[in-house]
């Protein structure tokens, strides 16, 4: 049953260090708030009645969490994303368009253009859904993601953040604040596979760059496909050991979206745009 509004409480930082403070507090009384940032998955949830918390802190208006920069040259080069950097942010932006075009691809893959408006880089990674869009193309590049919380900022790898499904090494009093993603080299390609062309959650979603792949749907948590690299890095070429190898590393299941026999094929088939890219 859908959860009665007037029971939720909502608290409205006006700074990012206000936000912080709220959080340290709350978690301090045993009574933590559930950030929410364009709320299009926290609604979901409120409609379905399964949403779990009842206090929120509304971080939409905090100024520090916006925006897309690049920083350094050359090798050291990075994009700076605000953790409230909407889909249509990633879409628009030129230098997203420029460095790091899978994003802007699976940006404008995600829901429909008004999931797009309010969508989130930090909802999607808080949200930790193996289908998130985003996170292939994050996982694929060396992604750094930086937490705060009132003690301070720390990072972690993309690789070190998720623990299993939906559950992450971030603590209650702590917000994703940036994502930083190294300007990568090499072919990018992504690519999602759905019931259509918009409103649709993934059977299979994957970014590649160069030999590096990354897949959502197939797992518990996104999965780095590190044994085909290698395999890849060493020169091998064969695609049919090439997917065995993919389908050693991923996990796929059956669900109300689709099956592991389908998945895991639709996965293979994919890779088959990739190895020949590498020849
Ligand atoms: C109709 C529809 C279609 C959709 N289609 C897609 C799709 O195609 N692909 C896709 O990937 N997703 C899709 N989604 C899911 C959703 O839009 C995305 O996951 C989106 O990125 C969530 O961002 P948000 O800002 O709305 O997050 P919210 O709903 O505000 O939050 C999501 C979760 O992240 C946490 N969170 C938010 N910000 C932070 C932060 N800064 N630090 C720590 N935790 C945080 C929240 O506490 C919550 O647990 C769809 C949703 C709907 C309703």
């Amino acid at each position: 049953m859908r959860a009665a509004a007037e029971t939720l409480e909502v608290l409205s930082p006006r700074t990012l260090k206000e936000a912080l403070a709220m959080l340290r507090d709350a978690a301090a009384e045993g009574r933590p708030l559930t950030p929410l940032a364009g709320g299009t998955d926290l609604f979901v949830t409120l409609n379905a009645g399964t949403l779990q918390g009842r206090r929120f802190l509304d971080l939409w208006g905090l100024k520090e969490l916006r925006g897309i920069t690049k920083d350094g040259r050359g090798k050291q080069s990075a994009l700076r994303f605000g953790a409230l950097t909407t889909f249509t942010d990633c879409v628009r932006s030129s230098k997203v368009q420029k460095h790091l075009p899978i994003l802007a691809a699976a940006a404008s893959e995600v829901g429909g253009l008004q999931i797009q408006n309010r969508g989130t880089l930090g909802g999607n990674l808080g949200n930790a859904s193996p289908a998130a869009d985003s996170l292939p193309v994050l996982a694929v590049a060396d992604t750094t993601l930086i937490l705060a919380s009132s003690d301070g900022e720390r990072a972690i790898a993309l690789g070190d953040f998720y623990t299993g499904y939906r559950a992450s090494v971030r603590r209650p009093d702590e917000l994703i604040v940036a994502i930083e993603v190294v300007v990568p080299k090499g072919r990018q390609v992504f690519r999602k596979v759905g019931t259509r062309a918009a409103q649709a959650i993934s059977k299979v979603v994957m970014a590649a760059i160069g030999h590096r792949t990354a897949w959502g749907s197939v797992a518990p948590t996104v999965v780095r496909a590190h044994k085909l690299e290698a395999y890849l890095d060493g020169g091998g070429r064969d695609l049919a050991a090439a997917q065995q190898l993919l389908g050693d590393e991923i996990h796929p299941i059956d669900d109300i979206r689709s099956t592991a026999a389908y998945r895991l094929r639709v996965a293979k088939n994919l890779l088959a745009e990739v190895i020949p890219a590498n020849r």
